[in-house]
């Protein structure tokens, strides 16, 4: 996170105010160990998760996943921004901050910058939608789609005028350097020079990330505009590709249920959550993405998608299957008829239907299965070789070799055919494979280890360096935190993790909270940590030959001998290296 304050100011504040203090002021502790316990202040919950490490100056939610030090905590619960926290924190310790406009000026790309710039944007198109009579039409529309003003309220809904640079002039202005709003896609040069608003005559809806800063828009065109949807251009603080649209206001909703639903549109999102039903969530007008399936699964492992009944929903539905899968879960299907959106059926047939439709939504593998079943023929062989051939490569995703199993057997009986029979037609990746190579679930967990092993016992961490293990790791999370815990260590001997979470910015930084606050056994660390290595290691040796092995078949299929042998002599160095990565991980730890 970069931010306004010199460095050493924000380390001063930090030392002076302890966060044991500061917590016990919203919650009640108890002391446990190390560490003090409490029940949640952000989610609700009998027993207590909330912990708060005093050594290490750093709170988390094992519930809610809430996590970090003492400016993060303050700005969660007071719904504060970073400057304004420790300005609050400041100000009780009785020291002095410089101005943040002088460091603006020195740093004007800075990320907060820009989020501040979002904010301004996000306040003037909300209060055009909810004050001024220009947004009469806006609030016609809204009203118009059954959408309350509650709502408006609680997703802080705005509107863009038709005119051409009602946002430029507000944001000149204010004295915002317009060439930073331009980097944000909020408005765009004029061929004569000045500025015209990219937003114009639509519906806003605010892009919040988890802490509730704007990162982007999206716009829904009101009076035939198009596109229909326009959403914010990536920029420096807006990825589409990993932000859902509701989290940040679903995501208690959707950690206490326990459950998450995923919609395409705006408008779905919104007429759930305004019928009660809470949980949801929508990617940005792209397709579902593997990092927000990522996201959600911090919050819950049961996910709901929906889906209409026609060809698109069918091909929608595979691409994503295959996205869960690989990250071991088993999304269910709410199935609408076709050419059907949740907002649609719910104007229709009423939010208890859509319940029901929840109540015996299948999952997601078994509606694919089913519906490549009745495309076919059964009563041909052909027509049954053919379902075997479309699903088994679905069913090689499945990570639990038991489940994959299951499914073989289910297919064997739906088909009436040997269970040897289909997995002989050698499609799918034969359980014996998926055995081998070890689930996403121990990957991940074996690589959590290892960085929980960095974060608590830093005297490894030059070894973990040493072995070169990082570049290895499967989680981009959890490499791009293990090269900021090396750099901090060799830069200064230690890492604070107040620093470290500094440097990693809010998402990176929650997940090495809790890392550094995970209870593991450390009995007999070298022998666990030269195992995790080696572990993580041989997995990506696995990936590298079966891709290997791969480019062979199709070198064989063009029957190109060079390639052939070439490829032949790389995949045999690859052995020879696996089988002595046990004494070369020895050598490198030097334990
Ligand atoms: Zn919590």
């Amino acid at each position: 996170m970069a931010s306004f304050f010199p460095k050493e100011k924000l380390a001063e504040i930090r030392s002076r105010a302890n966060i044991v203090d500061i917590i016990s002021e919203y919650v009640t502790f108890k002391k446990a160990g190390k560490n003090y316990l409490a029940l949640c202040p952000f989610h609700s919950e009998k027993t207590p998760s909330f912990h708060v490490n005093e050594e290490k100056q750093i709170f988390y939610c094992f519930g809610c996943q809430k996590g970090g030090d003492v400016i993060t905590f303050l700005r969660e619960i007071n719904n504060l921004s970073f400057v304004e926290a420790v300005s609050q924190l400041a100000n009780r310790y009785g020291l002095s901050l410089p101005p943040p406009s002088s460091y603006r000026k020195e740093k004007a790309t800075d990320q907060e910058t820009f989020l501040e710039i979002n904010e301004k944007a996000m306040h003037f198109f909300h209060h055009v939608l909810m004050q001024r009579p220009e947004g009469e039409v806006g609030r016609k529309y809204l009203k118009k789609r059954g959408i309350d003003q509650k709502i408006w309220e609680t997703f802080k809904l705005g509107y863009a005028l038709e005119t051409w640079d009602s946002l430029a002039t507000f944001l000149n202005k204010g004295n915002i350097p317009l060439q930073l709003a331009k980097q944000l896609g909020l408005i765009a040069p004029r061929e004569k020079g000045g500025f015209f608003d990219c937003f114009r005559g639509r519906i806003i809806f605010p892009i919040f990330n988890l802490n509730g800063r704007t990162i982007g828009f999206g716009g829904r065109a009101i009076a035939g505009g198009t596109p229909k949807y326009l959403n914010s251009s990536d920029s420096m603080i807006y990825k589409k590709s990993s932000s859902l649209f509701g989290l940040p206001i679903t995501r208690n909703s959707i950690a206490k249920e326990d459950q998450v639903l995923i919609v395409e549109g705006y408008f779905d999102l919104l007429s759930l959550f305004q019928a009660g039903i809470c949980p949801v969530v929508s990617p940005l007008g792209t397709a579902l993405t593997g990092v927000h399936i990522q996201t959600l699964k911090r919050f819950t492992s049961r996910f709901y998608v929906v889906f209409d009944a026609d060809e698109a929903g069918d091909k929608a539905a595979l691409r994503s299957l295959e996205m869960f899968l690989n990250e071991g879960l088993s999304p269910r299907v709410v199935i609408l008829p076709s050419g059907s959106d949740p907002d649609e059926f719910i104007q229709q047939k009423g939010v208890e239907n859509f319940r029901k439709k929840m109540e015996i939504a299948p999952l997601l593998i078994e509606y694919f299965i089913e519906r490549a079943i009745e495309k076919k023929n059964l009563s041909l062989p052909e027509g049954k070789v053919e379902v075997v051939k479309e699903v088994m490569p679905i069913i090689g995703h499945i990570r639990e070799p038991i489940v994959q199993d299951e499914y073989i057997r289910k297919l064997s009986e739906r088909l009436g055919v040997r269970e040897d029979r289909i997995r002989s037609l050698g499609l799918s990746p034969a359980p014996h494979r998926a055995k081998e190579l070890s689930s996403p679930i121990d990957e991940t967990r074996r690589e959590e280890f290892l960085l929980t092993l960095m974060l608590q016992k830093p005297e490894l961490i030059l070894s973990v360096d040493a072995v070169e293990v990082v570049d290895d790791l499967d989680s981009h999370l959890l490499q791009e935190i293990a090269k900021t815990v090396i750099a901090l260590y060799q830069k200064e001997g230690e890492v604070e993790i107040t620093t470290l979470i500094d440097q990693l910015g809010d998402e990176k930084g929650k997940l090495a909270t809790r890392l550094s606050l995970k209870e593991e056994n450390f009995a007999n660390i070298t022998e666990s940590l030269k195992d995790c290595i080696l572990q993580i290691k041989r997995n990506k040796f696995k990936k590298m030959k079966a891709q290997l092995t791969l480019k062979i078949k199709k070198a064989q299929d063009s029957r190109d001998e060079a390639k052939i042998r070439d490829l032949n002599e790389q995949k045999v160095k690859l052995i020879l290296q696996e089988k002595n990565l046990p004494n070369t991980i020895g050598a490198l730890l030097n334990l």
